[in-house]
């Protein structure tokens, strides 16, 4: 924080003000995911000794890319804190579609498995299409299957896309519940923007908002991202969105991980979002840092949807 705060004076050389015009409040995703985790946890427990289910998740990784094997990595040590059975795995990059449909497939009769993820990007051989809608809807943990997103756009109860969700979440956990508010959402990605639009406009609790979306077709987005209540910056351009850009007050959540070269960290590189921190820190009323913020999230929410999916109530069909 401090350090944002001290590049920021950096860059727009504005030496004096900063450090009196910081409102502020630090959303801490941190700390929201684990009260989620405890919830789940105790969820969980319950689930076994009510009905002797332990939540299963089967994770699919294909190739070697080290972002995805981190992302596993960690995925895979949440269900190990929620007690829950997990399996990992690990196919070489040059595996067929069909290989693939098969491992879908053995996972979609196994009992002891609700949830199956796909670990994304996907080699390019492999349509994600087409492997996301082999997934049982009922165990579709991401959130991405057009039957989940058909059931998300009426309305229906469905597992949902989990970095979403966690916004909603931390939203709502942080005392900023967007119902009646202006939502502005910046990016329109399926397993972002779109969701988090179809999440918040629901007439249902936590939501129930009024939601624009602006995208690479907007002239000029911040005609529109001045106008909002809460900010969601879902664009992957880092520090894009700045504090001129933002109505003072406003809440603003930031989904974007991107690494920037910076010579002075350790590995040549930190973490930033898709707002620049200090000047919107400004101007807004409470704003997620980056990392801490919805990142935590995505996996707490990960969590919960395999529990969901082992308690089997959300689908009657
Ligand atoms: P994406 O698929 O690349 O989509 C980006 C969206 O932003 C597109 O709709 C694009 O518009 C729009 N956009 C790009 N530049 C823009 C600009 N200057 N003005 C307005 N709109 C702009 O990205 P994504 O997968 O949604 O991810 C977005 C960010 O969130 C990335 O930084 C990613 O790393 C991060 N992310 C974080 C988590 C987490 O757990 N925290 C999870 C997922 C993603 P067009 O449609 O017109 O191209």
């Amino acid at each position: 924080m401090i350090q944002a705060l001290f590049s920021y004076k950096r860059d727009l050389n504005l030496e004096s003000t900063i450090a009196t015009t910081m409102t502020a409040v630090i959303i801490d995703g941190k700390k929201i995911a684990e009260d989620i985790k405890r919830e789940v946890k105790r969820e969980t427990e319950k689930l076994n000794a009510d009905k002797g289910i332990t939540p299963g998740l089967a994770f699919i990784l294909v190739g070697d890319n080290p972002a995805s094997q981190a992302y596993v990595r960690m995925k895979g040590k949440g269900c190990e804190e929620m007690g829950f059975y997990s399996i990992t795995e690990r196919l070489p990059a040059e595996t067929t579609q069909e290989h693939l449909l098969q491992l879908i497939d053995k996972f979609n009769r196994d009992p002891n498995i609700h949830g199956i993820l796909v670990q994304l990007p996907l080699p390019k051989h492999i349509s994600e299409e087409h492997v996301l809608t082999a997934i049982d809807y009922r165990k579709d943990v991401d959130g991405f299957h057009p039957i989940n997103v058909g059931k998300l756009v009426i309305g229906q109860e469905c597992l949902k896309p989990c970095t979403p969700l966690g916004v909603q979440e931390l939203l709502v956990r942080s005392g900023n519940d967007p119902s009646g508010k202006h939502v502005v959402v910046v990016g329109r990605s399926n397993i972002v923007g779109k969701p988090v639009l179809n999440i918040l406009l629901q007439k249902q609790k936590g939501a129930n908002a009024v939601v624009t979306i602006a995208h690479t077709g907007a002239k000029d987005t911040s005609q529109y991202t001045r106008q909002a209540d809460i900010v969601i910056a879902a664009m992957g351009r880092p520090e894009c969105i700045t504090g001129e850009m933002i109505k003072p007050g406003a809440v603003v959540i930031d989904v974007g991980i991107n690494r920037i070269d910076d010579t002075t960290a350790k590995n040549g590189y930190r973490l930033v979002g898709d707002v620049h921190f200090a000047s919107a820190a400004a101007v807004a009323s409470a704003i997620t840092p980056v990392p801490g913020g919805v990142g935590p999230m995505t996996i707490a929410m990960l969590l919960r949807n395999t529990l969901l999916a082992a308690a089997g109530t959300l689908y009657h069909e």
